[in-house]
C-alpha cells in the first residue's frame, strides 16, 4: 500500500511539475513558446554567441478579427493552433519559435533562411471546422523583420521587431518592413504630426487656398478647387507632409470635411457680401466611400450653409473607383439626382480607366499633371495620347480639365485639340482667401499670359 501511495504521489507530482513547466514556458492555446521563454531562450544563446548570423521576424496575421467575427473565436482559435503547427514543422534546432500576444508570433532564425520563411508566411493554408464543415482558410501575414546583432538584449531585438511589423500594418506600405534607425525616427515624427495634427484642429490651423480654373476660350476664371493648406505660425505646411499619414491614421476623413465645411462657409459670405462665387471642388479621400453616410454627410454641411448646389464639385481620386466601385457609383447617382458635380482626380494614374469611366456617371475628368507635363518636349507620342484620351473622355459626354499647366505651350497645344478648361501655375497657384477673392471680382486674365 505504502509503495503504491509513493508511486502514484510521484506520477501526480511529475504531472503537476509538466504543468506548471507548460504554464512559465508555453502558450496555452498553441503549445509553442510564450514570449517570457524565448526572452529566456535569446538571453542565454546571447549570451553564448550563438545568435550571430540570427535575424527576428515578427509576424502578424492579416484579418484574424475577420474570421472571428464571421466564424466565431472557436474558429480563431483553430486556426492560431493550426498556423502555429505548421509553422511549428518549419523551424529547426537551432532556431525559435514564440507566439508573443494576439495573432503575433516570433521566429528566431537563420540569416540565410529569411527569404524562405518570409515566402512560408505569406500564405499558410490552415484547415478549421465551422459549422460549414471543413474548410482551408489562407492566413496571410505582414512582417517586421530585424538582423540580431550580439550585444542586443532580447528587449530591444522585440522593439525593434515590433516596431517594423507595426509599421508593415499601415496602408500603401508593403507587407515587410526591415527594421533601420529612420524607421524609429519616422515613427516619432508620425507621432508627433498625429499629436500636432489634433491640437491644429482645435487651434483652426488648416485653411482652404482655392486654385483657379480657367476657360481659355474667355480666359476667365470659371471655377476654383480648394486645397488644404496648414498654418503653423508663419509656416505654410503642404498636404503631403501630413495627408499621407492622416490616410493611414484615417483621421483625413474629418480633416476633410472640415475642409469643406470651410468651402461652404466661405461660398455663403460671398454670396451674402455680393461676390459672385464659382463651382468650387473639394477633395475628398477614397475612405470616405467606407462609410454608409458619406453623401448624406455631404448634402448636410450644403444645406446647412444653404449654397447653391451649382457651386459645389466632390473630387475623388480614380483610385477610389477600382477599389469601391460600387460605394463609388451609389455616391455618384445621390450626387447626380441632386446636381452636384462629381470628378475624378489624377485621372490616367491608375490602369483601369476608360472602363471605369464607362459605368461611372461622373461630369468632370481631371487630368493628371503626368500627362501635361510631357506636352511641349518633343514627344510626339505623348502629344498624340493626351489628344486621344482627352477625345475618348468626351466621347463618353464628360468634361475634361487640365491639371498642372505651367507652359504657354502646353496652354496652345490644349487649344489647339480643343480642350479649353486649365488648372495650373500659369495662370494661378492655388491663393489665400482674400487673394482669391479679388479673382472673383476680377475673373478676366489677360489674354497672353505667359
Ligand atoms: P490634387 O487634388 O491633384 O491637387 C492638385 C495639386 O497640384 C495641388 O497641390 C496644386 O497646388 C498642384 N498644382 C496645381 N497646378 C500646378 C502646376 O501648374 N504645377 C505644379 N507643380 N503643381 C500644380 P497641393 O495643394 O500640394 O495638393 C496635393 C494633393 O493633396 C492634392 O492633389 C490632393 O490629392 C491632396 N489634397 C489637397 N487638399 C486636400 C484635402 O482637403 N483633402 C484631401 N483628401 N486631399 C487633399
Ligand atoms: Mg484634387
Ligand atoms: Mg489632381
Amino acid at each position: 500500500l505504502i509503495i503504491t501511495i509513493v508511486i502514484i504521489s510521484l506520477i501526480g507530482y511529475s504531472r503537476c511539475i509538466r504543468i506548471t513547466y507548460d504554464i512559465v514556458n508555453k502558450d496555452a492555446l498553441t503549445q509553442v513558446y510564450n514570449t517570457g521563454r524565448l526572452g529566456r531562450e535569446v538571453t542565454r544563446l546571447l549570451k553564448k554567441g550563438k545568435l550571430d548570423g540570427y535575424i527576428c521576424i515578427c509576424s502578424n496575421i492579416k484579418g484574424l478579427s475577420l474570421v472571428n467575427r464571421r466564424h466565431g473565436t472557436h474558429v480563431g482559435d483553430m486556426a492560431l493552433k493550426n498556423f502555429a503547427a505548421s509553422m511549428a514543422k518549419a523551424i529547426n534546432k537551432d532556431e525559435r519559435m514564440a507566439r508573443v500576444g494576439g495573432d503575433n508570433f516570433m521566429f528566431i532564425v537563420r540569416k540565410e533562411r529569411e527569404e524562405e520563411i518570409l515566402k512560408l508566411l505569406e500564405k499558410v493554408s490552415v484547415p478549421v471546422h465551422t459549422d460549414d464543415g471543413v474548410m482551408v482558410l489562407n492566413l496571410e501575414n505582414r512582417c517586421g523583420i530585424y538582423v540580431i546583432e550580439s550585444t542586443d538584449r532580447f528587449g530591444a531585438i522585440l522593439d525593434a521587431a515590433y516596431l517594423a511589423v507595426h509599421r508593415a500594418k499601415q496602408p500603401s506600405v508593403p507587407d515587410n518592413i526591415w527594421y533601420d534607425k529612420n524607421l524609429l525616427q519616422q515613427v516619432f515624427e508620425r507621432k508627433s504630426i498625429l499629436t500636432q495634427y489634433k491640437k491644429g484642429i482645435a487651434n483652426r490651423e488648416f485653411v482652404a487656398y482655392y486654385q483657379p480654373k480657367v476657360d481659355m476660350k474667355d480666359n476667365k476664371l470659371n471655377g476654383c478647387e480648394a486645397l488644404v493648406r496648414w498654418k503653423q505660425g508663419e509656416q505654410l505646411v503642404p498636404p503631403f507632409k501630413f495627408i499621407p499619414l492622416l490616410e493611414d491614421d484615417g483621421s483625413i476623413t474629418d480633416l476633410d470635411f472640415y475642409i469643406f465645411e470651410n468651402v461652404c462657409r466661405d461660398i455663403r459670405e460671398w454670396i451674402d457680401a455680393g461676390v459672385t462665387p464659382v463651382r468650387t471642388s473639394s477633395n475628398f479621400s477614397k475612405l470616405h466611400l467606407q462609410k454608409r453616410d458619406f453623401a448624406e454627410h455631404v448634402l448636410d454641411i450644403i444645406s446647412r450653409y444653404n449654397v447653391p448646389h451649382q457651386y459645389i464639385e466632390v473630387e475623388l481620386t480614380e483610385s477610389s473607383g477600382y477599389e469601391n466601385f460600387q460605394a463609388f457609383k451609389d455616391f455618384v447617382e445621390v450626387m447626380n439626382t441632386n446636381d452636384i458635380y462629381v470628378s475624378i482626380d489624377d485621372f490616367g494614374t491608375g490602369y483601369s480607366s476608360l472602363s471605369l469611366l464607362k459605368d461611372l456617371n461622373v461630369n468632370v475628368v481631371k487630368l493628371d499633371k503626368s500627362f501635361i507635363d510631357g506636352i511641349g518636349s518633343g514627344d510626339v507620342t505623348n502629344e498624340n495620347l493626351v489628344k486621344n484620351v482627352i477625345h475618348m473622355i468626351r466621347d463618353l459626354n464628360r468634361d475634361v480639365i487640365c491639371e498642372g499647366v505651367e507652359t504657354r505651350i502646353q496652354a496652345d497645344f490644349l487649344k489647339e485639340i480643343d480642350c479649353y478648361m486649365v488648372q495650373g501655375y500659369l495662370y494661378d497657384k492655388p491663393l489665400p482667401h482674400d487673394e482669391f477673392e479679388e479673382r472673383l471680382k476680377h475673373p478676366q486674365y489677360e489674354n497672353n499670359i505667359s
